[in-house]
């Protein structure tokens, strides 16, 4: 099913300026899948990267960029879909893809492409409509116009959800009683835009269980409370290869909960969110961020949460393995039992989306416009969702999509395209 689904999203964002040389650039950015003629595989077109720049002379000069993005493979009759940030220097020549052409066409996570001139920040301007970007060197504002095609995204979310809403494979998690009870029939898809546009097909309004979507919020709250660095260094940001509530991951890596995207490190994650010690100050910590990244009120689902909270005899014993370990910064039962809750929030499909567009718009809700954590953490989080987001499952999810995701078990999956 989730090949599928793959197989019918094409997401396309375009946008054209013209510098103060008078030169025009093109920015093309887009994902695209399609069954692939050999295999009816779903193949990824985030193919090739190409700088395209047109001259007042009418003059094109057309250079391709190397993409190193994940799952792409090589796919000579792809469109030109995906393009880079480009700016020329100072010499007149293009040089540089900035932060929405690096989010994407550099691996996940890199530092992307820079040119020896320095890179450009952009900025989504609602009320103006216009993209504002300014050159960290002159520190002159510069804009460009989104063109993106709310039809196209609308037709591609459409399409896919024609292509799979008959597909019955698979079945609900029933380890977690109230999960088992839970109508599978209900399936919806919502994109969250960068400018605050929303769009949805089938059931978006209905509210499922987080779950471990949720270890995302707080991974990014933890690394927003201590900076990145220290969150690698007390949790880790590898992969396991394994389930998401693995013991044997935890003795094989004694040193580390791996990443805070598995069970052990987000309960990791849990015990080192502030204010330590005060178990509501840490949950309304928790809640009021996933607010402000889904710009809606939340809350727990009280049944999921009791329902969860008596049988979940694993997550106990990894919360005091992990304890043997010096790797809970706090209370092992308090830290666990805010996992608990945090796994147990309500969210509808359309809150989730605008979530993941907040990480994509680098913390900026672009709902609300409020700045929810530093832009330098959506590389970061980003990184963690493609290397583990789908646990053992993260590298056929990467290799046939190209997206770093986060799934939950309550049916929920988010996926970020940073800066689209
Ligand atoms: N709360 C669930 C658990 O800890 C979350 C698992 C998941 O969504 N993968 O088991």
């Amino acid at each position: 099913g989730l090949r599928r689904l793959a197989a019918g999203l094409r997401v396309e964002f375009r946008a054209a300026r013209t510098d103060r040389h008078g030169q025009q650039h093109r920015l093309v950015l887009g994902a695209h899948h399609r069954l692939c003629d050999r295999g009816r595989h779903p193949v990824h077109h985030l193919c090739h990267a190409q700088t395209l720049v047109a001259r007042p002379a009418g003059r094109r000069r057309v250079r391709p960029l190397p993409l190193g993005g994940p799952g792409c493979p090589d796919n000579p009759d792809s469109p030109d879909n995906f393009d880079g940030f480009v700016r020329t220097n100072r010499s007149g020549r293009p040089g540089v893809t900035g932060p929405i052409g690096r989010s994407i066409a550099g691996p996940i996570g890199s530092p992307g492409r820079r040119s020896e001139e320095g890179t450009t920040e952009a900025r989504f301007h609602r009320e103006s409509g216009k993209r504002e970007t300014t050159d960290q060197i002159t520190n002159k504002p510069t804009t460009m116009t989104p063109k993106i095609d709310r039809q196209h995204v609308a037709q591609a979310l459409r399409g896919a959800y024609d292509r799979v809403k008959n597909t019955t494979g698979g079945k609900n998690a029933d380890y977690i009683p109230y999960l088992a009870n839970v109508p599978s029939t209900l399936f919806g898809i919502a994109a969250c835009l960068t400018d605050g546009t929303v769009v949805a097909v089938g059931d978006t309004e209905y509210r499922f269980g987080i779950e471990s979507v949720s270890k995302v919020p707080t991974a990014l709250l933890a690394m927003q409370q201590y900076g990145a660095q220290e969150v690698l260094d007390r949790i880790g940001a590898d992969a396991t290869g394994l389930p998401f509530n693995s013991i044997i991951a935890i003795l094989l890596e004694n040193d580390h909960p791996s990443t805070p995207l598995v069970n052990a490190g987000a309960i990791s994650a849990c015990s080192l969110i502030k204010p330590v010690g005060d178990r509501d100050g840490k949950w309304q910590s928790i809640l009021r961020f996933v607010e402000a990244l889904c710009g809606a009120q939340v809350g727990v689902i009280d049944e999921l949460y009791r329902s969860e909270s008596e049988t979940n005899f694993n997550n106990r014993s990894i919360a005091w393995l992990l304890k043997n370990y010096n790797r809970i910064y706090d209370d092992p039962d308090l830290s666990l039992d805010l996992y608990t809750r945090q796994c147990s929030i309500g969210i509808t499909a359309k809150e989730l989306a605008t979530l993941a567009a907040t990480i994509a718009a680098g913390g900026r809700n672009p709902v609300t416009g409020e700045e929810v954590f530093r832009a330098e953490l959506t590389p970061k989080i980003t990184a963690m969702m493609a290397t583990v987001g789908f646990y053992e499952h993260t590298g056929d999810w990467l290799f046939n999509t190209g997206l770093p995701a986060k799934t939950g078990v309550g049916g929920g999956i988010m996926a970020v395209i940073p800066g689209v």
